[in-house]
């Protein structure tokens, strides 16, 4: 199942242009089984997808990307809404642990990249914390993803793959193949963790 894992739409993220409708048109036009909204902060976004999508029977799942002192961290699971705000890491490993969530570093190999300079290289202080890293993002430079892969494969860790889509043209770019079909938000966490997934730029599969 292919499932673009990392989607900021206008319905949950400022910084977003991309709409409802053009979403699931470009998901299904790209053959993407599945999309998952991840806006900042909010689940609002997500929300509002699903049920946008509800009458198609086109699944969507939900999760959240978390500013933290430790980068950006794509959330899958939590039950709660957070404050737009630096979170720090130990404060939503404690709201993970809580809500049964799991954590994927999202693009966590843009420090070497001067516009990107208040990112970290990889923080390994995360590790033990989560259950795989971004090796593909959608928006990364081609280095950056080339950095997150090298450091998967150095430290034994799994890797997902989203857009990281804030417009249409984006969407599908990178993605997640999982080996099971997910038909729900809890057997999306339980693949998460149980680790049967490759990420891949959309354009190596076809
Ligand atoms: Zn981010
Ligand atoms: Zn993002």
């Amino acid at each position: 199942m292919i499932v673009d894992l990392h989607i900021h739409t206008n319905l949950g993220s400022i910084c977003s242009q991309l709409g409802p409708d053009e979403l699931l048109n470009r998901a299904r036009e790209l053959e993407i089984d599945a999309i998952c909204v991840t806006d900042h902060h909010s689940h609002r976004g997500a929300d509002k997808m699903i049920e946008y999508a509800k009458g198609s029977g086109y699944p969507v799942f939900r999760g959240v990307e978390i500013y933290t002192n430790l980068g950006d961290m794509l959330v899958f699971g939590l039950k709660r809404e957070t404050k737009y705000h630096l979170t720090t890491f130990d404060e939503l490993v404690e709201m993970t642990e809580e809500d049964g969530a799991v954590i994927i570093p999202s693009h966590p190999c843009r420090g070497w990249d001067p516009k990107h300079a208040h990112n970290h290289s990889f923080p390994r202080e995360v590790l033990g914390h989560i259950v795989a890293i971004e090796t593909h993002n959608g928006a990364n430079k081609a280095k950056s993803n080339e950095l997150a892969q090298a450091v998967a494969g150095e430290l034994g860790l799994r890797g997902t793959g989203g857009s990281d889509a804030h417009a249409v043209w984006q969407v599908g770019k990178c993605v997640t193949v999982f080996e099971k079909n997910i038909s729900n938000q809890e057997e999306l966490i339980a693949e998460l963790r149980e680790g049967n997934y490759k990420a891949m730029y959309l354009d190596d599969l076809k």
